[in-house]
């Protein structure tokens, strides 16, 4: 079998007036009109506790889009045991008839799901539509389309024989069950860590963020409809700690696909560790944590260019992607330059609801989010070490509001530099032009992390300085670009250090962890 070539999902312009525009304009209308019931999914059956929680937009709080049931450990032990009966049949299927699934979805999502998981990222996380189109359509599309192409090379992969023998792999699925857990983020996320574990024959018990419940239940609808056989991927609203209580109990626990914070993952890791006599194998633990992620320009670079990087790498969607840039060092000969841009660029970026689709800024996630913010913020307006050159301001009478604030401080090691805000807060640190070599230093040791980041240089000889100093400071290195929006298929996901286990999204090393492959030795 050969699955069709993926090519990465053309992105939609939603022009004024376009059709795909006023299909989503349709859809935002028609879903906030009804306020949804939203059950849990277990072994295929909607499961509804009473137990209901508000899902409300975070740019209109007052708003009510709908209401989700939310479980105990009692649904987190069905989850299980619906995974563990779907297991053997959906093991022993042929890998192409599993494909077929997926490729289906990317289709469905491409068409007729396109408009509806649109409008529930934009209403439920408070994305815009562009943002929103390359993650919740475009990059899931192209995680389904390339991770089913990955999976054919991966099952195409089997050893050497000699005469009088054939060898063989058979690349089984993991004896147990996969936990996903899942972020608010990025929908595309959401829809990646449940299906590609799945993909490769594996049951799953998902639980999404709460703050992505009202895209995870259309993701739901979605798989179902692509014909994930029930109990494949079983959909829970459980706190997290209850859940984890039962999961990390369980013999068949095999594995664990998240992204979320680097202190949750240290507790998930240290549990696992504790438990690790319980479980019938050794768990399979892959996840994307935080990030405090890097621009350095030299004082060779394009200012304008370095200057369009801080504003779409800071604050498009609020700031809140683990690439986001949020901190910056730029050289003293162009600082001022670049800042000036930055301010210039700032003062055209609107800020509001979703609907209005002139909004670059919409609202953070919660307000806990917002509180952080506003306390980092006014933090940085007390603090003799730090000066606000744009924004500051926020406001959550009607939304979670902040705007894209631009810290600059005479301190490379101000708290701002160091802590993840996970907001449209960004800090600059000024260093003297001649000081490039030891800035790549300060680059490296500020941050636990290494997600992403970014050198802005017209000198090759920086550029290669700056990829050698900073080797192991990032998992996604862009020079002369923004350290965000990473394709699949193009730049493979995924940092080290406190950044998580780096087993990159939308590759074949990621597929590799959701397979225990068999060696078969046959002699004649
Ligand atoms: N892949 C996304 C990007 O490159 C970030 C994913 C995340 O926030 O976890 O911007």
């Amino acid at each position: 079998f050969n699955v069709p070539t993926p090519i990465n999902e053309p992105v939609k312009g939603y022009a004024p007036n376009s059709p795909e525009r006023i299909e989503l304009l349709k859809m935002l209308k028609e879903l906030k009109q009804q306020e949804r019931d939203i059950p849990m999914h277990i072994g295929g059956q909607e499961v509804r506790t009473g137990k209901t929680l508000p899902i409300n937009p975070p740019h209109d709080h007052q708003h009510t889009l709908g209401f989700f049931h939310e479980g105990d450990a009692s649904h987190v032990q069905q989850a299980i045991d619906a995974a563990l009966a779907a297991r053997e049949q959906w093991a022993a299927l042929p890998w192409e008839q599993r494909a077929a699934i997926f490729l289906k979805a990317s289709d469905l999502l491409a068409g007729p799901y396109r408009a509806r998981i649109n409008a529930a990222t934009m209403l439920g996380q408070s994305k815009n539509a562009f943002q929103a189109e390359i993650d919740a359509a475009c990059e899931l599309i192209d995680f389904f389309r390339f991770n089913v192409h990955y999976m054919q090379e991966l099952y195409r992969q089997q050893p050497e024989s000699a005469p009088g023998m054939w060898n063989r792999l058979e690349h089984r699925s993991l004896e147990g069950f996969v936990f996903a857990l899942t972020p608010f983020n990025f929908t595309s996320i959401a829809g990646n860590l449940p299906t590609s574990a799945a993909m490769m024959g594996n049951v799953v018990v998902w639980k999404p963020a709460y703050t992505q419940i009202y895209s995870a239940q259309v993701l739901m609808e979605l798989f179902k409809e692509a014909g994930v056989p029930d109990g494949v991927i079983n959909l829970i609203y459980v706190d997290g700690p209850v859940a984890g209580n039962v999961i990390f109990n369980h013999r068949d626990f095999a594995g664990i696909h998240f992204t979320g914070s680097t202190g949750v993952f240290q507790t998930i890791w240290k549990t696992i560790g504790e438990n690790i006599p319980k479980y019938r194998s050794f768990p399979r633990i892959v996840g994307e944590t935080g990030g405090k992620d890097f621009i350095v320009a030299h004082p060779s670079a394009h200012a304008k260019a370095v200057a369009t990087a801080i504003t779409r790498g800071a604050f498009e969607y609020q700031g809140q992607k683990c690439s986001a840039a949020s901190r910056v060092y730029l050289p003293s000969n162009l600082a001022d330059e670049i800042l000036g841009y930055v301010k210039e660029d700032l003062a055209s970026f609107k800020m509001g609801d979703v609907e209005d689709f002139s909004n670059f800024i919409n609202a953070v996630i919660s307000e806990v989010s917002f509180d952080k913010l506003a306390k980092y913020i006014d933090g940085a307006k007390a603090d003799a070490d730090a000066e606000i050159v744009a924004g500051g301001g926020y406001d959550k009478s009607k939304g979670y509001f902040v705007e894209p604030t631009v810290i600059v401080t005479k301190d490379p090691q101000y708290v701002t530099m160091r802590t993840e805000l996970f907001g449209p807060v960004v800090t600059v640190y000024v260093y003297d032009a001649d000081q490039f070599e030891q800035t790549l230093e300060l680059v490296d040791s500020t941050s636990p992390y290494a997600l992403t980041g970014a050198i802005f240089s017209q000198d090759r000889y920086a550029i290669d300085l700056a990829s050698k100093k900073l080797v192991n400071a990032a998992g996604n290195f862009y020079i002369n670009d923004k350290p965000t929006g990473a394709v699949v298929g193009q730049q493979p996901f995924g940092g080290a250090r406190a950044s998580g286990t780096n087993d990159k999204a939308g590759s074949i090393l990621n597929l590799l962890r959701w397979v225990s492959p068999r060696a078969i030795k046959e002699t004649f």
